[in-house]
Order: C-alpha cells, then structure tokens, then sequence
C-alpha cells in the first residue's frame, strides 16, 4: 500500500546537488519547499526549475511551496557580534539604537513601532526563546527589561512576544515582491507566514492572482492571536501549517501538542488540508537516525490525522537529506497500519452535487471493500473532499491538468494520475480508467473499484455520477 502521508522537504545547500535531489525525489518527496527568508531569487529559481526537471525524468509530479519570510520581528546587531547576558542584568531593546550598534546595554530592532506593542509586565521572547527578558518601563520608542533568562545574544535574533499580540502586518514590501517572484515560479502553494487573520490570506492571494499565480495558498498558523480567529483563517486558505517554531515560542512549548491535534481535527472538519512542521527530526541534522522521541513526534502526528509532515533544515542543510526523507516514509508508512475510521461529517449537510458525490463514494468504499477510488477530477476538489474521511483506500486523481496533479500531492491519501479521456464513450472512458488502476498493479481481477466523474467531462464542479465496478467484468461490459 502506498504511503498516504505526504512529505514536504526543504530545499537548500544540501539538496543542490542534483544526485541528492534525485535521491529525495526517490526517497518519496511530495512537495519541496523554497523557504524565502533565506537565498537569493536566483537560487530560488534555479532550484525550482531543477526540481521540476528531476522530478519530470522520474516521472512523478512535485509540488512546489514557496514560504514568504513574513514580519519576523529581528534585533539588530551588536558592535562586537554578540552579548553575553546575565539573569537580574538590565537590557532594552531601543529604536533610536543604530542597526549595527548594539551593546551590553541595549540593542535595536528591525521593527521600529515594537514599543507601541509592548507594556510594562510583558515578556519578551529572543532567538526562539532561549532568551527571556520581562518588560520594566517603555518610553521613547525604548523598551527596558530585565534578564530573567540570560545567555549568549547575537546578531538579529528574532524576537516573540509571550501570549502574542505584536501588530506587524503579515505582508512586508520584501514579500510583496517575493509574491511576485512567486507567481513567476508558478509555485503551486505560496505559504504566508505569522498570518492574523482571514483577511491576511485574502489580501495575500488578491496580490498573488494579480501577478498570474495559479497555487493554493497555505496560511501558517504561528502566531497566538491566529488561533482565535481560525475558522475564517482555514476558509479563506486552501492549508493550513501548523508552523511549531514560532507558535511554541508565543503559547508557550507545553500548550502546543494539544493546539496541534486541534489544528488538524478542525482543518479536516472544514474540508481543508493541514501540514505539521519543524523540529520533526530536528536531530537528523547531524545523525543519520532519528531520536525515540522524534519516531513518536512523527507518528503522532500521523495518528492526529495531518497531511503531512515537513522537514526544514533537516533537509536544507542537514547531513542526511535524503536519509531524513526516507526515515519519514518509514514511520508514516508504520503508523498508517493504526489508524482507525472516523465518522467524519456524519451528521453534516453537503452544499454541492459534487461533494456529495465524494461523501457517498467514501461511505461506499469504507463499508464496501472497494480496493481503489479512481475520481476523474478537473481541479482537484472531489478529491481533496474525499481524502478529509480516513480511510486505508487509495484515492487516484485522474487529470489531465498538471498544476492540479503537482496540487494533490499534499493531500493525504491521494495519488495523481496523468490520465487524458480520448473518448467520450462512457463504457470505453471506464474501461480505460481500470487498465490503468491495471497497469500501476493497484487492482486485480474481481476487485472492486469506484469510478467518480461527470456526465459533461471538462467542466470544473460537475462531478455527478459514482459508478462501482468490478474489475475483470470491465472488458465483458465493453463487448456489449
Ligand atoms: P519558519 O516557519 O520555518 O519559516 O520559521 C515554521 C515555524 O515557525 O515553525
Ligand atoms: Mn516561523
């Protein structure tokens, strides 16, 4: 059975080298990520269109995911590279500090309204919160603290409020223009970071459309105030990330396990998609195996019912990229085996012909034995509805459009398919679907198999007819 996880690795110095691409791409790589806080467009681009062709003489269909940089709220440097901090010590972060000149005594800040978002008694959180500093006065665009944690500081470290609730919009100029690089990539997701709220994501896709993009976006959930309002985040995305690093910093590390399951089980319960992030194999930067914890850190997630998984700099520039990958595939393959049936929508109403169609094609195969699901689908979504019900049936996306091949492969449980209708005969269009359901070794003689399509194909949303057919019996069909 093929893995229905799907693995999301990003890509960096440690994948350029085309054999190592070629080894991930082997290893079972679904979407790579370019990460845009880092490199240059060039590089970028050159990546993608690496991938792309790695991917083409492989034969398999990759998704791309450009990760915009978003508002990271960063210090500025320090005259001597670095700081060490004490516990009790006094530190403020100052706006009318230089950028470059930053001492034992202050530093400044990439974000000049900082100060207005801050009051006395908050807690201030500094390089991924290894630094703890709790807010004494602010005045002047001054923000003075004292260590509560100290340690080592350097040069443009991000900083985190504790409990959230900094005002920077998710969209700076740099990812305004990188949404513009974007859409020339033809990436297939653009992920937005430190999202607020819905409207982050509309303004993020408007500007998206307007420069000729085409993908999905997927809105990473990271900030505290996110988690209020993540309904309309959710609609008005096509995924969601549950982006560990930094929404751990801001809720506190403790609250995230429960936020996570909670994040999945409601993505799936509004028909959207949902990938977990960082620090899965933190570890395999430097090992080539995984830790315990990491093992259960992967499956759990599995277990919660995510998409799929991420690698960062696991596979940017980790010792192991395409180890990373297939110490993945082997842990989601494993835990797949337990998990059990949900009564997914059981009580809920359907909008749409085609959702319906999808619904009942899942209660049928769940309850039926159906050994394949093979939908005929235009952009994709009678499979993404179907793929939110658990389930151990593998779900074809048979299209001919290629951006909605490279889009499906986040979906959990879901295969892309190149599959063109040459006919317009509705025995003959059945019978091709099943040599081909044939020919990848999915089916036998006397499976069943459950066909969705419309009676018009070519038409978006028009999936209206579930048809259940026994392989074998096809042919005898098609004699009549
Ligand atoms: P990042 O996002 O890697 O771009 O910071 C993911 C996260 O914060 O977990
Ligand atoms: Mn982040």
């Amino acid at each position: 059975m093929p893995r229905r996880t799907k693995i999301v690795a990003t890509l960096g110095p440690a994948t350029d080298d085309p054999s190592v691409m070629d080894d991930i791409i082997a290893a079972g790589v679904d979407v790579v990520r370019l990460n845009l806080s880092h490199d240059s467009h060039a590089r970028h681009r050159e990546r993608a269109e690496r991938i792309r062709e790695r991917a083409l003489a492989a034969g398999h269909a990759i998704a791309v995911l450009m990760d915009l940089q978003g508002p990271k709220i960063r210090i500025g440097k320090f005259t001597e590279g670095k700081v060490q901090l004490a516990r009790g010590d006094a530190f403020a972060i100052d706006t009318a500090c230089g950028i470059e000149s930053g001492d034992i005594t202050r530093v400044g800040t990439t974000y000049v309204e900082l100060a207005d978002d801050v009051r006395h008694g908050d807690t201030l959180l500094l390089d991924d919160g290894a630094i703890e500093l709790w807010v004494e006065s602010v005045a002047n665009g001054r923000i003075d603290c004292k260590v509560v944690v100290g340690g080592s500081l350097s040069n443009n470290k991000g900083i985190n409020k504790k409990g959230g609730g900094l005002s920077a919009p998710a969209l700076t100029d740099k990812d305004k223009e990188d949404i513009r690089f974007a859409a020339e990539i033809d990436a297939d997701y653009l992920a937005v970071s430190f999202v607020r709220n819905g409207d982050d994501v509309r303004l993020a896709r408007a500007l998206f459309q307007e420069a000729g993009g085409r993908g999905g976006i997927v809105a990473k959930i990271e900030r505290a105030e996110s988690l209020n309002g993540i309904d309309d985040i959710i609609h008005a995305s096509d995924a969601i990330m549950v982006a560990r690093g930094d929404l751990g910093v801001e809720i506190g590390d403790a609250e995230l396990p429960a936020v996570q399951k909670r994040l999945i089980s409601r993505a799936r319960d509004l028909n959207s998609v949902v990938i977990t992030a960082t620090q899965m194999m933190q570890s395999m930067i430097e090992n080539p195996i995984p830790t315990r914890a990491e093992v259960f850190d992967v499956a759990n997630a599995v277990l919660d019912g995510t998409d799929a998984v991420m690698l960062s700099a696991e596979s940017s520039i980790g010792k192991y990229p395409a180890k990373v990958v297939e110490a993945l595939d082997r842990i989601c393959l494993e835990a797949e085996k337990s998990v059990t049936r949900s009564g997914h929508r059981i009580d809920s109403v359907f909008g749409r012909v085609d959702e319906g169609i999808a619904m009942a094609a899942m209660y049928t195969a769940n309850h039926l034995g159906v050994k394949a699901i093979a939908a005929l689908t235009e952009t994709g979504s009678t499979v993404k509805w179907m793929s939110r019900i658990s389930s151990g049936i593998p779900i074809y996306a048979m299209t001919r459009f290629a951006p909605t091949r490279r889009k499906v492969r986040l979906f959990r449980g879901v295969y892309p398919v190149s599959f063109d209708v040459a006919t317009t005969d509705i025995h003959e269009v059945n019978c091709e679907v099943i040599e081909e359901l044939l020919r990848r070794g999915t089916v036998r003689d006397g499976d069943l198999v459950i066909i969705t399509k419309g009676d018009r194909s070519g038409v978006e949303g028009q999936t209206n007819i579930m048809k259940i057919m026994r392989v074998g019996e096809h042919r005898l069909l098609n004699e009549d």
